[in-house]
């Protein structure tokens, strides 16, 4: 179904747009999932859902991340020099970081009340659940984490995908590239014309967007089954509730109260990533359909979204620190430990800096809370108890990341004057696929470019 999206305006036949597409495949692997789940056949779980689909899902996922270092260089270099003033490029980078630590600040105060209130895991039976194989890590110094974004070499921090040290880097190549002035015009137009090639590539890994999602998503849930979620429940719904208040109000208070934007518009035009998010649980694969949102639906300037955009899926995290919150207090009230209003701050402070430090990738919140439960004291093999349900969380929190990274971004936009109004006001803007169609002229042409004369 996905290859006939690239259709051309006024085709005829009314086929149904990409994102529908995407929603349906979710949909479908939800239901189909569960129904595999209930029968569990040996062979259906083995050949098709863990082998067949599992190959899709993985190589959907790895389209994504083999677009994410190439596309974050090319929009960043394009969006450096594109920003003319390099003292706006300082302001964005400041005001940007102070947003994200602010909202993953209220995101974990929030969980921790919530999750202090409902009061989940009281009178909790730890018996029959296993807790080897859970080994805690430490918390690395913020003074060490900052010292790692000035990448030692280059080429390893882009082979290695090392979000903070790529952005480091490619901020100070597009600041020589501006001081060199109009000899750097070359340069600045192949950078241009690549990142016009990689938003391209874009378009055709989102063509087999519904098959991967589909994939994805039947196989989690296929893997996942209720019985996994009662023991746990009352953990489980408190995370759920604390996520969805985070995502409906207090993250669309924040972008009303700094821009003024209409949260219901940007609610509408974020949605692709979000899905996106989900099905992936991880922020940085989504990148590169965060990025293309948040400029071609919400309209921010390519030069404020190629920075803040790959900046917040690495050290922004808010549903994954509201996890950390309700998991803290949820483990505190199963060992029956009083953790105090110290004890607390400790684990907002603990959850901000964690999150700087980690990249957004599937599990990691799991690996960020063994650092927060050793720091305030709480055994980190109680995380045993919570690990079968983490993927659908992982989901779900990762979907509440991006969206953080977005309204942040946006705010950051739409204060700088870096936003196009008319795109955020149109509801189809950034709606319509591009064509994946070759014109055969132009085929043609370079075919005979590239023929030896
Ligand atoms: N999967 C999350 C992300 O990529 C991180 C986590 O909470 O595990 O944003």
């Amino acid at each position: 179904m996905a290859a006939t999206t690239a259709q051309a305006p006024g085709s005829g036949g009314k086929r149904l747009s990409l994102t529908t597409q995407i929603m349906i495949a979710m949909a479908a692997g939800v239901v189909l999932g569960a129904i595999f789940n209930a029968l569990d056949i040996a062979f259906i779980n083995t050949h098709v859902v863990a082998g067949f689909l599992g190959m899709i899902g993985t190589m959907f996922v790895n389209a994504l991340k083999m677009l994410v270092v190439p596309l974050v260089f090319f929009s960043l270099i394009c969006g450096v020099t594109g920003i003319g003033d390099i003292r706006i490029l300082g302001r964005v980078g400041a005001r940007s970081f102070g947003l994200y630590l602010m909202t993953t600040a209220i995101a974990i105060a929030i969980a921790i009340a919530i999750a202090t209130l409902v009061g989940p895991g009281k009178g909790f039976e730890m018996a029959g659940i296993d807790t080897s194989g859970v080994t805690g890590r430490e918390a690395p110094s913020v003074w060490a984490v900052f010292a790692a974004i000035v990448p030692t070499n280059p080429v390893a921090a882009f082979a290695n995908g090392e979000m903070l040290q790529i952005i480091f880097y490619t901020i100070i190549l597009g600041v020589a590239v501006l001081m060199l002035g109009a000899r750097s015009k070359p340069f600045v137009a192949a950078a241009e014309y690549m990142n016009e090639v990689m938003m391209k590539i874009v378009s055709i890994v989102m063509a087999a967007a519904p098959f991967g999602v589909f994939a994805l998503i039947t196989k989690t849930f296929t893997e996942q089954g209720i019985e996994l979620f009662v023991p746990v429940l009352a953990y489980v719904l408190t995370l759920t509730g604390a996520l969805l208040l985070h995502l409906f109000v207090t993250l669309m208070l924040i972008l009303k109260l700094f821009s003024g934007l209409d949260p219901f518009t940007f609610m509408r035009k974020i949605r692709p990533a979000q899905v996106f998010a989900f099905s992936t649980a991880s922020s940085n694969a989504t990148i590169p359909v965060t990025l293309r949102a948040v400029t071609e639906r919400i309209g921010a300037s390519n030069s404020v979204a190629s920075f803040c955009v790959p900046f917040g899926a690495t050290i922004n995290m808010d549903g994954t620190a509201i996890m950390q919150g309700v998991a803290t207090v949820f483990l505190a009230n199963v060992y029956g430990i009083d953790l105090g209003l110290m004890g607390y701050l400790t684990v907002i402070a603990m959850a901000v800096l964690a999150s700087i430090g980690t990249a957004g990738v599937p599990g990691v919140g799991l690996v960020m809370l063994t650092m927060v439960l050793s720091q305030v004291g709480l055994p980190i093999e109680g995380i045993a108890l919570i690990l079968g349900v983490d993927r659908l969380m992982d989901m779900i929190r990762t979907a509440v990341n991006i969206t953080g990274d977005a309204v942040v971004t946006t705010i950051i936009a739409k204060t700088e004057g870096q936003m196009d109004m008319d795109v955020y006001n149109d509801p189809n803007a950034g709606v319509a696929e591009d064509s994946l169609e070759i014109d055969e002229a132009a085929e043609a042409e370079l075919a005979g470019l590239a023929r030896p004369h």
